[in-house]
């Protein structure tokens, strides 16, 4: 479907009006690099039911079963690069107006694109931690060898390690969680990219910064819960919209 350029330009107006913008994205701002989200049939996720597989309860309960998924879930991460929206998002922090991206995602593909606000929601999968002593490490660490038939263990404690990521049943990082609080209170206008907001507490972020004032806009390929709250909701990929929309608000900009 062809971009509407009108709404692409009021939108630009509408964050130049309403800066700092904030950004939560979810899966769908990784899709256009490789990274199936929740929802695509035939993906990583019709095999391993994520309900199933990342809960906490399930590793603890049978950590090998959940590694298994986990090194596929590797196989896919490790080959993906960022798209065109992550580095339209990257683009628009360098111009001053985006002022930090709060992701659910844990890929590392915002960092990669060259975004440096960037608040991990759910964790990271490229950093390793040890469920006992906390004790972090990066998974191409020379100490730990990622062996498809072996669980990595923690050099100092020798507990099993886990990704950092955040599983069904764990609480949201509390530096995170207070510093999107903090974002969601101070921020003029808020953009939500690719995420079906139904994942609690980061699909409530959005309904608390318009409660501040603060207008929503929405990129995704479909309405999603979110849509009746939202006030301009753009539907496309976000590796084009989010490119048209930067350049529209750049373009805008005194030189
Ligand atoms: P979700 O799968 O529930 O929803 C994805 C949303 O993205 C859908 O609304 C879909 O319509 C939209 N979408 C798909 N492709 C798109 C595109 N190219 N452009 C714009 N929108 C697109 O994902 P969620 O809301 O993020 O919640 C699922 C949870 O699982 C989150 O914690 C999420 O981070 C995690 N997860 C992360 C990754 C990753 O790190 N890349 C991948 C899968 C799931």
């Amino acid at each position: 479907m062809a971009l509407d350029k009108n709404i692409i330009e009021q939108t630009a107006k509408l964050i130049l009006e309403r800066r700092p913008l904030v950004a939560l994205t979810g899966a769908g701002a990784s899709v256009e690099s490789g990274i199936p989200d929740f929802r695509s049939a035939g993906g990583l996720w019709d095999k391993f039911d994520p309900m199933e597989y990342a809960t906490i309860q399930a590793f603890k309960r049978d950590p090998q079963r959940v590694w298994n998924m986990l090194h596929e879930l590797e196989g896919t991460l490790g080959k993906s690069q960022p798209n065109a929206g992550h580095r339209a998002l990257a683009r628009l922090e360098e111009a001053g107006l985006l002022k930090a991206i709060i992701t659910q995602n844990i890929d590392n593909l915002h960092q990669e694109a060259g975004s440096e606000e960037v608040i991990e929601f759910h964790g990271n999968g490229r950093r390793l931690r040890c469920l006992r002593c906390n004790e972090f490490y990066a998974p191409s660490s020379t100490e730990i060898a990622l062996d498809q038939d072996k669980i990595p263990h923690c050099q100092h404690c020798d507990a099993i390690l886990k990704p950092d990521i955040i599983f069904f049943g764990e609480a949201i990082p509390e530096d995170a969680l207070e510093r999107s609080y903090q974002l969601v209170a101070e921020c003029g206008a808020m953009i939500i990219i690719g995420t079906s907001a139904t994942v609690m507490p980061a699909a409530a972020l959005p309904l608390l910064a318009q409660q501040r004032g603060a207008p929503l806009i929405e990129v995704n390929l479909e309405r999603t819960e979110l849509s009746h709250a939202a006030d301009t909701t753009l539907i496309g990929k976000a590796g084009k919209v989010l490119p048209a929309l930067a350049d529209a608000i750049i373009e805008r900009l005194p030189s």
